[in-house]
């Protein structure tokens, strides 16, 4: 499955909490080749690193071994959680991004993603709700792995959750779209930081549960429709029904 280790990190300490992870974060690149990626996250004075990188083909790079901590999350925040390095995995997927010529991710690189996070999910049991993206962990300054990742994809192959609301999650919805601070109070019960603003922590969970909203008109849709609202109380629903299964 991995290629020969060509590539190999320096950029690593121990985990604050064990050496086994119990969340995976996935990225983007966000540079203009696969090449010029890899040779950052190797580089000691970048101060970077992940765990892995998967390039356009599929090709995986196993740069920092799974029991270290990669520099990749830098600071961020998930559920009372602020060193994402020490609990996670980070996997860098190739892509230039927003900076450089944003493009879909390929069939292949998405196969690979969810190749590798079900060897993950199996080895370390990571729940399917801490599989996320760096926006969400890291609300005001990511945007990677964006509005093209294929999160229901993934979530069809049991990697992650994704949101599909019932008839009741449409009725509690028509209520909690005019109360927008219900609302952030449910975003954050979810697991985002509660210190950004409503409208950019609103965009970060558009980013990952709602890509729809995005388009080449508005990339950043900050306001809440009924569906987010129903996607939303889905998600807590089926993390409960995750938890109450395990
Ligand atoms: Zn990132």
């Amino acid at each position: 499955m991995f290629s020969k280790p060509k590539y190999k990190s320096p950029n690593f300490n121990d985990r604050a909490c064990g050496p086994i992870p119990s969340m995976i974060i996935l990225h983007y690149t966000g540079m203009k080749t696969a090449k010029d990626a890899l040779a950052q996250l190797c580089d000691d004075e970048s101060g970077v690193s992940a765990h892995y990188v998967i390039e356009e083909n599929g090709k995986t790079h196993k740069l920092v071994d799974d029991d270290k901590r990669a520099w990749h999350a830098g600071v961020s925040f998930w559920n009372g959680e602020a060193d994402i390095n020490s609990t996670s995995v980070g996997i860098e997927i190739v892509n230039p991004g927003h900076e450089f010529g944003y493009q879909e991710f390929t069939k292949k690189q998405t196969e690979a993603v969810i190749d590798l996070c079900k060897s993950l999910i199996f080895k370390y049991e990571i729940p399917a709700h801490r599989i996320l993206g760096h926006s969400d962990v890291a609300i005001t300054r990511k945007v990677d792995p964006g509005h093209l990742f294929p999160w229901a994809d993934l979530a069809a192959h049991d990697v992650g959750l994704w949101p599909v609301p019932t008839e009741m999650d449409y009725q509690a919805a028509e209520d909690m779209v005019v109360n927008h601070a219900a609302f952030h109070e449910l975003l954050c019960a979810y697991g985002y930081n509660y210190e950004p603003d409503f409208e950019e922590t609103v965009v970060a969970y558009h980013r990952h549960f709602y890509p729809e909203k995005f388009s080449k008109w508005d990339d950043k849709p900050d306001e809440p429709d009924v569906l987010s609202c129903a996607r939303l109380l889905a998600l807590i629903r089926q993390k409960h029904e995750f938890e109450n299964a395990a």
